[in-house]
């Protein structure tokens, strides 16, 4: 007898649900998107459990009737498309007919439908597998689609699930998404029968600003833009705006929320000279283009695009973008952008120009002009004769270590008291920002954090590498309060965050403490640190692609917990930063590639001064 074998119905129906329903959230997405493609106007969504236990999405559309019923429950059966040339061209969100299907493989399924011709409605359940048959049911025009019971039949999958709260963020989520898309359609959520959200139907702005918050609106540049078969709407933060906890990177493609990478960057690139203080940029932006020019049929979760053209559309999103942020002059702007041009304030003979930052992010820690004036000297000592004192302090027995690195490597590899370091000594503090110092050549200009940002990145990826991460305990621990998203992301990625020096941990069903964190980041201020380390993780998805991207992770880490501008350094702290720049690799460029320090030498000098020599 053979041993390769036909797999029974059953088994290959719930095999391919996998790809379809992983989670509540994920069965959720799909009978939204069918009440929607069936052009309801008020969607109510009934969870229970996390909607594992029951999940129910009542609309208003235009219904089935009840031949309809088994059609709509069986694999490949679809009212959207017909041809491949429909598939070309699909405008619903649904089309490939095998939602329903999958979900009543895995879940305890009950279908009630009415349409607008019919005076009754009819209802079909299927159970195990296996149909009731239709039968007659009391509705108004619409559906109703209740699943019980989620993976109930399948243990394997359910292991998979995380706790109520997880599931119900996650439902929660994707129901917001749907929502930003479809401002014309009132929802409503309940769960544990409890009403949880209600946003009536309204126009786009509305919506956006209910579901994002005033903050974001507020400081939100709008866009509307068309260009040929192309347009861009939507608002996008101003770069000073401080990200907010939510989640304000939403992207939608003819309707369809999607993640995709090449828009993302469009996005970033627009960005990158003007975001500061905050490495992602925060957005709701709308794309639409011929559905001709777009594959949505990438994945089953079509949550993933192609584009025919990806070149023009790229160039369209980022000069959108780019005309946008430019209206944001400080001078035009001066309320709502504190943070003076980097550029202005970067003399361009001083610094070679940073090439696009590697991560595609510029980073600036140049105080607001205000500030600035402020912090202009008066005559203050240059403690340019105390070089001395401190060299014999640095390279005898008891160098002392830069105060943020308590456990950092040896200072600088002792050269012979004679022959100057390669990065020489300090003279002084510049503005807060720039370390000036003396070698050789010349005249060293370092810019403390950025040095500073790349040193303890350096130590952190050697740490983790060598599984010595050290780990500072909060006496006391910090809380914060976290919506239901960032509770599940603790839960899904604690081993993660635990391996790097977090030990976070919910201490009620809105906040978050936060317990340890790694010891070399001791400086930084621990909420905003882990509230950027769980934006990363949600960027990333899942821990193991968090995992393989860690460095970028470790990146963000060491930005926060660098020295920032205005700390004042005494010449031993400069020093240690000197001699610690050496002791690392690359330390001639920060995490975002941009140059941390600058060699003047006399001969550059002696020729700006025409000094003959
Ligand atoms: P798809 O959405 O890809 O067509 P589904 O399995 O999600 O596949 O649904 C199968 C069919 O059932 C749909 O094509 C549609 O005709 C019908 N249907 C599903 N949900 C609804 C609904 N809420 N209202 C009206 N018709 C629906
Ligand atoms: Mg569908």
């Amino acid at each position: 007898m053979s041993r390769i074998r036909l797999l029974d119905e059953v088994l290959v129906a719930q095999i391919a649900a996998g790809e379809v329903v992983e989670r509540p959230a994920s069965a959720l997405k799909e009978l939204v998107e069918n009440a929607l493609d069936a052009q309801s106007t008020e969607i109510i969504v009934t969870l229970e459990q996390g909607g594992v236990r029951c999940l129910r999405v009542e609309d208003n559309g235009y219904g089935m009737s009840a031949e309809e019923l088994p059609w709509a429950l069986t694999a490949h059966a679809t009212s959207k498309i017909r041809s491949l040339s429909d598939l070309e061209s699909v405008a619903s969100l649904g089309f490939r007919g095998e939602a329903l299907a999958s979900m009543a493989a895995v879940a305890d399924l009950t279908l009630i439908s009415r349409t607008r011709e019919n005076p009754y409605a009819a209802s079909v359940r299927i159970e195990a597998g296996v149909s009731s048959g239709v039968s007659p049911a009391a509705r108004d025009v619409g559906t109703t689609v209740q699943l019980r019971d989620l993976f109930a039949a399948t243990p394997a999958r359910r292991k998979f699930l995380k706790s109520e709260a997880t599931e119900y963020a996650h439902c929660e989520e994707v129901l917001q998404r749907l929502a930003l898309a479809f401002p014309q359609v009132g929802f409503r959520l309940q769960h544990n029968g409890r009403i949880i959200r209600h946003w009536p139907a309204a126009d786009l702005a509305l919506r956006v600003r209910s579901l994002l918050g005033e903050e974001f609106f507020q400081a939100a540049l709008s866009l509307d833009e068309v260009a040929g078969p192309l347009s861009l709407a939507g608002w996008i933060a101003r770069p000073t705006y401080q990200r907010a906890t939510r989640d304000t990177q939403t992207l939608f493609v003819n309707g369809r929320f999607v993640r995709d990478k090449l828009l993302s960057h469009a996005i970033r690139q627009a960005y990158q000279d003007v975001l500061h203080h905050q490495r992602h940029p925060a957005y709701v932006l709308f794309l639409r283009l011929d559905p001709e020019s777009l594959d949505v049929n990438v994945h089953p979760a079509k949550t993933e695009v192609r584009f025919r053209e990806p070149q023009a559309v790229h160039r369209f999103v980022f000069q959108c973008l780019s005309k946008a942020l430019a209206t944001t002059s400080p001078s035009s702007d001066a309320a709502l952008e504190p943070i003076g041009k980097p550029q202005a304030s970067h003399p361009a003979s001083v610094f070679p120009t940073p090439g696009p930052g590697k991560s595609g992010i510029s980073f600036s820690v140049h105080p607001p002009q205000a500030e600035r004036e402020s912090v202009m000297p008066r005559q203050q000592s240059l403690a340019i004769q105390e070089p001395d004192r401190f060299h014999a302090a640095l390279f005898g027995p008891l160098a002392a270590p830069l105060p943020s690195t308590p456990s950092s490597a040896p200072v600088g590899s002792s050269p012979s008291p004679s022959a100057l370091p390669p990065l020489g000594f300090a003279l002084a503090q510049l503005h807060g920002i720039y370390l000036l110092a003396q070698n050789q050549q010349g005249l060293i200009l370092v810019d403390i954090h950025a040095a500073h940002e790349r040193i303890l990145y350096e130590q952190l990826k050697s740490r983790m590498d060598q599984e010595q991460l050290q780990v500072q305990a909060l006496l006391v621990p910090v809380t914060f309060r976290a919506e239901p998203k960032w509770m599940a992301l603790l839960e899904e990625h604690e081993q993660l965050l635990s391996q790097w020096g977090f030990h976070l941990t919910p201490m009620g069903p809105q906040t978050i403490g936060i317990r340890s964190l790694p010891a070399l980041l001791h400086q930084a201020d621990p909420v905003a640190l882990v509230q950027e380390v769980l934006g990363e993780l949600d960027r990333f998805g899942t821990s193991r692609v968090a995992q393989e991207r860690r460095d970028e992770c470790l990146a963000t880490m060491a930005c926060h917990g660098a020295i920032r501008a205005h700390q004042t350094l005494t010449l031993t702290e400069m020093n240690a930063l000197l001699r610690q720049m050496e002791a690392i690799e690359r330390a001639d460029q920060c995490n975002h590639g941009r140059p941390t320090w600058h060699q003047m030498s006399l001969a550059e000098l002696d020729r700006m001064f025409l000094r003959g020599r």
